[in-house]
C-alpha cells in the first residue's frame, strides 16, 4: 500500500516517496492571529490534520514531524491593536488560544510545533542577508525588496509568468521597487510600531519569510510536504518557494504542495457583507457538535469547492448519533484496509466515509470504530455532544430524547407512518417524510427490525403535527 496524492507543483496525483521515512516533514501555513478563526481557516486545519493522522498511521507517529505556524506580526494585528487600546502581545495571546480551542473541538491534533513568527526574527534577519548577498535581494528606502527577475522559476508552482501577474495584478507600485512584482522581506517600523533591529535599520519582516525561516528551522532545507488553502498558492507559497531556493538552492524546500479548495456557505462565498460568515465558534455555541462540523468537512474532498449547509450538518449529526450508538463501549482494533486505501488515494476523505457507512451497515462495530480513530471521530473530546441513550422502546420505534408527552405521541405516530411506508417499499414518500420530520426536529432511522425517533434541535411540535 502506498500514498498517493496531486502535487500542485506538478499538478499530477504522484505517489508519495518522502526523504526520510524515518521522519516524515509537514508544513502548512497557519493562521494570523487577530480574531476569532472562520468556518473555512478549519478547512484547512482539518484536511491536513486527517493527512498527519494518515502519516502517522502509515510511518509511525514518532517518524513525522508537523510544523503550523502562527502569524503574529502582522498590519491587521497592528491596526487590531491600535483601535482597540488593547496591547499587541494581549491580542494574539488570546487568539492564539482561541484558535487552538476552537481547533481541538473539531477534533484536530496539534502539530509537533507551533512556532511563532515574532521568535524566528534572528533567523528571517539571517535569510534576508543571504538573499541580498546572492544577488536575490535589495535595500531600497529602508526597505528589502526580492528581486523576481533573479528567480527564473518564479511563477511556476501557481502556472503565471512575471509579465502575465503585472498586467493582472494591482500591485503596489512603490517608487522604490525595481520590478512590480517584486515583494517585501522587510520594512522599516516607526516606533509606534512592533519592530527589531536589523543590519537595514529598525523594521519588521514581510509576511512570506517567515514561513521561509521558520520551515528551514525546523524542518531543514528541503522536506516532503508544504500545505494550505489555495487562496495562499499565490502570492504566498510562490513567494515562500523564491525565498527558499535562492537561500538554499541545493536544498529545493517542498517536495510536494497540496492546496486544499475554499469553504462555501448554501452555495456562495463567506462573507461580511453577505451576512453568511460565521466563526467555528459561532457554530459551537449554537450547539453543532464540533464533530459535525469535522464531519461534513470530510464529506467532501479537499480538492473539491466544498459547501457548507444546515442540511448537511443536520444529516452529519444523524449519522453520527447512529455510529455513536453502534460504537459505544467497542474497542478500536485495527483500521479496515479499506479506510487506508480511500485516504492513501489523494485524501479521499468521502470515501473513507462511504467506507464506514457499509462497516456500519454490515454490523461491523469493531471496524467502525477504529475506522473513526483514524479519522478522528468518537473522541470523547469533540465538543457538543450530548449523548442521548436509548429510553423506551414501544413496540418497533426506540425513542431517543428528553422524553416529555407531546414528543412522545408526535414521534410515536411519525415514526410509525415511516415504518409503515418503508414496510410498504414507499421509499419515494418514506424519503420524503424523513427529511420534512428532521426539518421539524425528528431524526427517523432504520434500525434492525425497529425504527430509532429522534429529538434533535429544532424540534417543533406543530410541524410534526401536520406530519402524522
Ligand atoms: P488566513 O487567516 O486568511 O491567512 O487563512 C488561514 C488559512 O485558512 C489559510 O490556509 C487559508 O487558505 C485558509 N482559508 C481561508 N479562507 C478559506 C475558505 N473560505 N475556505 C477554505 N480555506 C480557507
Ligand atoms: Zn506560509
Amino acid at each position: 500500500m502506498h500514498i498517493s496524492l496531486t502535487n500542485s507543483a506538478t499538478r499530477k496525483k504522484e505517489r508519495f516517496n518522502p526523504i526520510d521515512p524515518q521522519d516524515v516533514r509537514m508544513y502548512v501555513c497557519g493562521p494570523t492571529v487577530y480574531n476569532r478563526a472562520h468556518l473555512g481557516n478549519a478547512r484547512p486545519v482539518i484536511v491536513f490534520d486527517v493527512l498527519y493522522r494518515l502519516l502517522r498511521h502509515v510511518y509511525g507517529a514518532e517518524h513525522v514531524t508537523y510544523v503550523r505556524n502562527f502569524t503574529d506580526v502582522d498590519d491587521k494585528i497592528n491596526a487590531r491593536a491600535a483601535e482597540s487600546g488593547r496591547p499587541i502581545g494581549d491580542i494574539t495571546a488570546e487568539t492564539t488560544q482561541w484558535f487552538l480551542d476552537d481547533m481541538g473541538a473539531v477534533g484536530a491534533l496539534e502539530p509537533d510545533h507551533m512556532p511563532r513568527a515574532t521568535q524566528y526574527i534572528p533567523q528571517m534577519v539571517g535569510m534576508i542577508a543571504g538573499l541580498i548577498e546572492r544577488g536575490h535581494a535589495y535595500e531600497a528606502q529602508g526597505h528589502v525588496l526580492f528581486a523576481v527577475e533573479s528567480y527564473k522559476d518564479y511563477g511556476k508552482l501557481s502556472g503565471r509568468s512575471v509579465d502575465d501577474m503585472i498586467a493582472g495584478a494591482r500591485v503596489e507600485v512603490a517608487p522604490y521597487k525595481r520590478n512590480p512584482m517584486d515583494f517585501v522581506l522587510w520594512k522599516p517600523s516607526p516606533d509606534d510600531l512592533p519592530g527589531w533591529d536589523s543590519p537595514w535599520g529598525r523594521g519588521r519582516p514581510g509576511w512570506h519569510i517567515e514561513c521561509s525561516a521558520m520551515a528551514q528551522e525546523l524542518l531543514g532545507e528541503s522536506f516532503d510536504i508544504h500545505g494550505g488553502g489555495n487562496d495562499l498558492m499565490f502570492p504566498h507559497h510562490e513567494n515562500e518557494i523564491a525565498q527558499s531556493c535562492c537561500a538554499h538552492p541545493e536544498g529545493g524546500f517542498a517536495r510536494v504542495w497540496l492546496h486544499n479548495e475554499m469553504l462555501q456557505v448554501e452555495g456562495k462565498k463567506m462573507s461580511k457583507s453577505l451576512g453568511n460568515f460565521f466563526t467555528v465558534r459561532d457554530l459551537l455555541n449554537q450547539g453543532v457538535p464540533g464533530e459535525v462540523i469535522r464531519f461534513v468537512m470530510l464529506s467532501t474532498h479537499y480538492r473539491k469547492p466544498m459547501d457548507w449547509t444546515e442540511k448537511k450538518a443536520r444529516e452529519a449529526e444523524a449519522t453520527l448519533r447512529k455510529w455513536r450508538r453502534l460504537v459505544d463501549g467497542v474497542e478500536a482494533t485495527d483500521v479496515p484496509d479499506e479506510i487506508v486505501l480511500a485516504l492513501s488515494d489523494d485524501l479521499n476523505t468521502a470515501g473513507a466515509i462511504a467506507e464506514m457507512h457499509k462497516l456500519a451497515n454490515s454490523g461491523d462495530r469493531a471496524g467502525l470504530r477504529s475506522a473513526g480513530s483514524l479519522l478522528g471521530l468518537f473522541g470523547d473530546e469533540l465538543a457538543g455532544w450530548k449523548w442521548q441513550k436509548v429510553e423506551k422502546t414501544d413496540g418497533v420505534i426506540q425513542f431517543v430524547g428528553d422524553g416529555d408527552e407531546t414528543y412522545g405521541s408526535l414521534a410515536r405516530a411519525v415514526a410509525q407512518k415511516w415504518h409503515d411506508l418503508r414496510i410498504a417499499k414507499n421509499y419515494d414518500h418514506a424519503d420524503e417524510l424523513k427529511t420534512r420530520a428532521a426539518d421539524a426536529g425528528l431524526v427517523l432511522s432504520a434500525l434492525k427490525g425497529a425504527v430509532q425517533a429522534e429529538k434533535v434541535a429544532g424540534f417543533d411540535p406543530v410541524k410534526l403535527e401536520a406530519l402524522k
